[in-house]
């Protein structure tokens, strides 16, 4: 069974202003399915092809190249579509909220780690919020399309939430200005779904 391009869950145009829906159009059925059918043909014939995602990127052999890339890539978006929505932004609740107060002092000093991380992540890469098991989160940052999921890639844990730090994710409607498109992406963040995966993998 190949691996399927994922339906965004609302509208192209739904992130607006934030994220302009040329971009969610061209990084949906362009980048996310380029990844996609890549991943489908570097593991056809192999033993990786019928494993799930998760399982073929937590075993990885990091020096292949084409799965590292395609199977993060596959991976990647399919999760930063899903924590996004038209009716995101404001704050977690509940358990998440608590397990972000204690790890960062406060919400805000959550948004302040996060958005330096993925401001200052070099090139193309992603910004991540990882659980770990019994809850505690973390907050690093990969190159690429690497994922915490991989490997010795530095980060630990599960991620759930992810914020797409390459070019092509903003460039049409922000440009050089990784800070405003960082910024913005807390207006659509959402905190509901982010925190059904905090639970399920806690
Ligand atoms: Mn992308």
């Amino acid at each position: 069974m190949a691996f399927e391009l994922p339906n965004l869950p609302y509208g192209y145009d739904a992130l607006e202003p934030h994220i302009d829906a040329r971009t969610m159009e061209i990084h949906h059925t362009k980048h996310h399915n380029g990844y996609t059918t890549k991943l489908n043909g570097a593991i056809a014939g192999t033993e990786l092809e019928g494993k799930g995602i998760e399982e073929i990127l937590t075993a990885l052999d990091m020096s292949n190249g084409a799965v590292r890339n395609n199977g993060g890539g596959f991976f990647n978006h399919s999760l930063f579509w899903e924590i996004m929505s038209g009716d995101g932004g404001g704050e977690p609740t509940g358990n998440l909220a608590s397990a972000i107060d204690d790890a960062f002092g406060s919400f805000e000093g959550f948004k302040e780690k996060f958005s330096a991380s993925a401001g200052t992540r070099f090139g193309s890469g992603w910004a991540w919020l990882c659980v770990h098991k019994g809850g505690k989160l973390e907050i690093c940052s990969t190159p690429n399309q690497d994922n915490p999921l991989m490997p010795d890639t530095g980060c630990e844990g599960y991620p759930i939430l992810g914020l797409d730090v390459w070019e092509h994710a903003y460039y049409l409607n922000y440009q050089n200005r990784r800070p405003d498109y960082v910024a913005a992406f807390f207006n659509v963040i959402n905190w509901n779904k982010v925190s059904e995966i905090y639970e399920a993998n806690k």
